[in-house]
């Protein structure tokens, strides 16, 4: 099979099946050869491992992943791809595709169905308009797998891959490192991708937990609690937690002072245990 990440190869396959890019899917497809197997090998993965990879596009990474991993199963919501990837993934045979929204699959089904006792992970170049579901989906199904590595815009990865109780993190962050040690592997220019999108992009890769760092006594309630609290970023903790819970806010100060923070704190400058600190607090105030 001709490269996949050619230009003249890629405008004769999809010409040949009257392919038009949409939009809307976040079809942005990988015109850079050296980007591909990069992120296949620094995703770790191996001849004992299953890789998940959702939207495969033309499987430009997905032939990467099969040279190295066991066998891939990819997902892919665009049906008329579908005769594209039986045409350039034709010279493999341990790839399997899947028409589907990966958002609406069941994910643990088909890991064990095609996965056994492989590890397992994830790898995608990932569609930009649910990065964050995609991941949190992910995540929070707590899956059986070791990994996540994919690519999103350089903005998102800054925010997923920052460290907690610096400027950059949000509620996002903290979320993604209650799972998961995450850290950018590398840069990818706009120009690597056809089209073309208005921004740069960045590859991650998510190591999960086998422990959370903190203990909380209800995860969904710390959740709603994290949302709150870096909901409105102009605004101190207290402020914003009392408006984004609905809670007196002498509650939250006696929480704050409990905790031995100031009532001026703000949540961008709390590490993970200080979150699930305060978190503990506020419930005791609040019963
Ligand atoms: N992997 C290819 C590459 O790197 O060139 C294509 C990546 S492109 C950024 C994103 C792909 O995800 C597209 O093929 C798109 O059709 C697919 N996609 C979009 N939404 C999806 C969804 N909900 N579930 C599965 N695939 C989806």
């Amino acid at each position: 099979m001709n490269s996949l990440s050619d230009i003249g190869v890629i405008r004769d396959i999809l010409g040949r099946h009257g392919f038009r890019f949409s939009k809307s899917l976040g079809q942005n497809f990988l015109i850079n050869p050296t980007v591909c197997p990069r992120m296949a090998l620094e995703s770790g993965v191996d001849d004992e491992t299953g890789v998940i990879e959702i939207g495969p596009g033309i499987g430009v990474l997905t032939s990467e992943l099969a040279k190295r991993a066991k066998k891939v199963v990819c997902i892919e919501l665009d049906s008329r791809l579908m005769p594209v990837l039986n045409e350039t993934l034709s010279d493999f045979d341990n790839i399997k595709v899947i028409n589907a929204d990966v958002l609406k699959v069941d994910l643990r089904k088909i890991i064990e169905e095609h996965f056994g006792s492989l590890k397992v992970a994830v790898c995608a170049n990932l569609p930009y308009y649910i990065t964050s579901p995609v991941i949190m989906h992910l995540l929070e199904s707590r899956l059986p797998v070791e990994s996540i590595t994919v690519m999103v815009q350089r903005e998102a990865a800054l925010r997923l891959t920052a460290q907690v109780g610096s400027r950059q993190a949000g509620a996002v962050t903290a979320a993604v490192n209650y799972y998961s040690q995450a850290s950018l592997l590398f840069n990818v220019s706009r120009g690597s991708f056809m089209p073309a999108p208005n921004v740069d992009s960045a590859v991650i890769r998510l190591d999960i937990r086998n422990k959370p760092p903190v203990e909380v006594h209800d995860e969904k309630e710390f959740f709603r609690f994290i949302r709150a609290s870096f909901g409105q970023r102009r605004k101190t903790a207290a402020n914003a937690l009392s408006s984004g819970l609905s809670l007196p806010k002498e509650a939250v100060t006696a929480a704050l002072r409990e905790a031995g923070m100031s009532e001026n704190t703000r949540a961008e400058s709390l590490q993970m245990n200080q979150l699930a600190l305060l978190f503990e607090c506020l419930t005791k105030q609040c019963k």
